[in-house]
């Protein structure tokens, strides 16, 4: 599954190719607008639930909390899901005390046990998100853990101590899932998507059987293997390079070469 990089408008709206949601009301009752640039980054969050039920509770102004966003889970089934509840810059969300003023939100659903590792759906939602969040010029912020309230970048609840309410959220199973998410925030920064490119299915030679029988194999022509591997790799091996200007496709491909054929 290929994600694509996301954009927040002027509005404060995240846009892209995702599932999003704006919480009706816009914003959710619990937070206030107000707060001015800079921030410090943003705080990485676990629901000890489902994201239904944390919009049921960001939703319930008895409750007094929330967060800009929040990342559905499979206990759900919202898997990579992004509900958002309030603007994404300009808007205080609740959820973090002393630090609300400074820090964006970003929850997590976890099925009510923050033990269990974000999946690979949420990891990715988690590194749009982010990535949206710290593209926004002056509302921006690097991309790079934070582990103290001084810091900027991607923190944890946790970090901010009494300050920020003392909780333990989000235990450190899924904080120490940070450098996944920020490594790939940084690929969707480059690249403007996740993963960089499509998946290739690559051969690697066994010195006995020669591009015309992998030809056969993989039923595509030996030209095609040979512009896939070059498109790839930008250029081909030097074992590659004079095996080719030898001539002969029916000799055995250099052993431990790879061709890309998919
Ligand atoms: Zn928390």
């Amino acid at each position: 599954v290929v994600a694509y990089r996301l954009s927040i408008g002027r509005d404060g709206r995240l846009r892209g190719n995702a599932v999003i949601t704006h919480n009706s009301p816009w914003p959710c009752p619990n937070g206030q607008f107000g707060i001015t640039p800079p921030m410090n980054g943003a705080v990485l969050h676990t629901m000890v639930g489902s994201l239904p039920g944390t919009v049921t509770v960001f939703n319930n102004a008895g409750f007094q909390a929330s967060a800009h966003f929040g990342i559905g889970g499979p206990w759900s089934n919202t898997d990579g899901q992004i509900w958002q509840f309030g603007p994404a810059h300009g808007w205080e969300a609740w959820h973090v005390e002393a630090g609300n003023n400074s820090w964006f939100g970003i929850e997590h659903e976890d099925g009510g046990d923050p033990k269990h590792p974000l999946t690979d759906a949420q990891v990715t939602a988690s590194a749009q998100v982010l990535e949206a969040l710290s593209a926004q010029g002056a509302w921006g912020f690097p991309l790079r853990e934070a582990n103290t309230p001084d810091e900027h970048g991607y923190g944890v609840h946790y970090m901010g101590g009494a300050n920020w309410g003392g909780h333990p959220c989000p235990l450190e199973t899924r904080a120490a899932q940070r450098p996944e998410i920020l490594r790939r925030a940084r690929i969707l920064r480059a690249h403007g998507r996740y993963p960089a490119s499509d998946p290739v299915t690559s051969w690697t030679a066994d010195g006995k059987t020669s591009l015309i029988d992998l030809s056969g194999q993989v039923k595509l022509p030996a030209s095609t293997i040979l512009r896939l591997t070059v498109d790839h790799f930008g250029a081909f091996s030097p074992e590659l390079s004079h095996w080719i200007q030898a001539g002969d496709l029916t000799a055995p491909v250099p052993d431990g070469q790879l061709l890309v054929t998919g």
